[in-house]
């Protein structure tokens, strides 16, 4: 009987750690796919509203799964960042980053810019050190990179944090706010951050030009934008009326599948050479 309950116990825990279990293997999991390098960047182009020419892409990780085949950022991004991992992840994205960088240079394609994305939890007093070495073990510039970081690090951000920023900048990084819209930052004190770009959330972008309230809130994003001297991109452009809108409103450059989708580096390298030669 003793037994019986204890068994009961055990069967009841083990439900009740299903989740946890579920948890502790994604963690070990990410680990792995880390030891087995199978993450994977994918670029998607970043073009110039007037011209339409190649100016950069933005680097997005994938995860090639033994078992689940390509996943998405949605499936393992969130709980990284929630547990940390996401600090050696984006270690590694930073680096494959500047791999690749120096591998377009070498291969005579060169890129305008490529741009990484920053979790806040990377802001930590080793990251201007961690991208340093980076850049110079690749032998790349700094310069060739653009930082993108969300509002929600700014909406917590203290003074290690904003003199993290100034270091970056400093060694030549331009910085972009991104999703900007989506959170509430105190735009009172948006000139105090060494800012070079600014992304206009998706979300904005959808339906313009019939969309009224998106296309007020467009409006209000770019004069904020042109008063602070930033540099714009409209993100999720994913039709012809989209892009002539934001282009009109004299965005600065266009990114979405409308121009095209995250692109795997091979398919990415033929775009590169197409401009190469235009
Ligand atoms: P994000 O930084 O805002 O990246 C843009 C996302 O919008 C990408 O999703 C991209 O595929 C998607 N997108 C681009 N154009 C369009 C469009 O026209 N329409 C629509 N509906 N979507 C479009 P993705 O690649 O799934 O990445 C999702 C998020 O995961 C990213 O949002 C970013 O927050 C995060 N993420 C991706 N890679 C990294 C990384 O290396 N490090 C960190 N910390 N976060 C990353
Ligand atoms: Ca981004
Ligand atoms: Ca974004
Ligand atoms: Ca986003």
């Amino acid at each position: 009987r003793a037994k019986q309950s204890h068994q009961a116990h055990l069967f009841y825990s083990a439900q009740m750690n299903q989740r946890s279990l579920a948890r502790l293997k994604l963690s070990t999991d990410l680990h792995h796919a880390l030891e087995r390098n199978e993450f994977r960047l994918f670029y998607q182009p970043q073009v110039d509203a007037k011209t339409g020419c190649l100016c950069g892409a933005e680097a997005l990780i994938r995860w090639q799964h033994p078992q689940k085949g390509l996943l998405s950022p949605a499936e393992f991004i969130p709980f990284a960042e929630e547990t940390g991992l996401i600090v050696p992840i984006g270690t590694w994205v930073f680096s494959e980053a500047c791999r690749q960088l120096a591998q377009w240079q070498a291969q005579g394609l060169r890129l305008v810019r490529l741009a990484v994305n920053l979790s806040p939890r990377q802001f930590s007093k080793d990251l201007v050190n961690t991208l340093q070495e980076q850049v110079i073990a690749h032998q790349i510039s700094a310069s060739q990179i653009e930082l993108e970081i969300t509002e929600t690090l700014l909406m917590q951000i203290d003074d290690d944090m904003v003199g993290i920023l100034h270091d970056l900048h400093a060694l030549g990084f331009s910085l972009a706010l991104d999703d900007f819209g989506t959170g509430y930052s105190n735009l009172a004190y948006l000139h105090t951050f060494p800012l070079d770009y600014l992304k206009i959330d998706q979300r904005f972008v959808r339906g313009v030009p019939n969309n009224d309230s998106n296309v007020a809130i467009v409006k209000a994003i770019i004069a904020i934008a042109m008063n602070l001297n930033l540099q714009l991109i409209a993100e999720g452009v994913e039709n012809q009326a989209e892009a002539d809108f934001m282009s009109q409103l004299d965005c600065h450059q266009l990114q979405g599948f409308y121009m095209a989708q995250p692109l795997p580096v091979e398919q990415f390298n033929l775009l590169l050479a197409q401009a190469e030669l235009s």
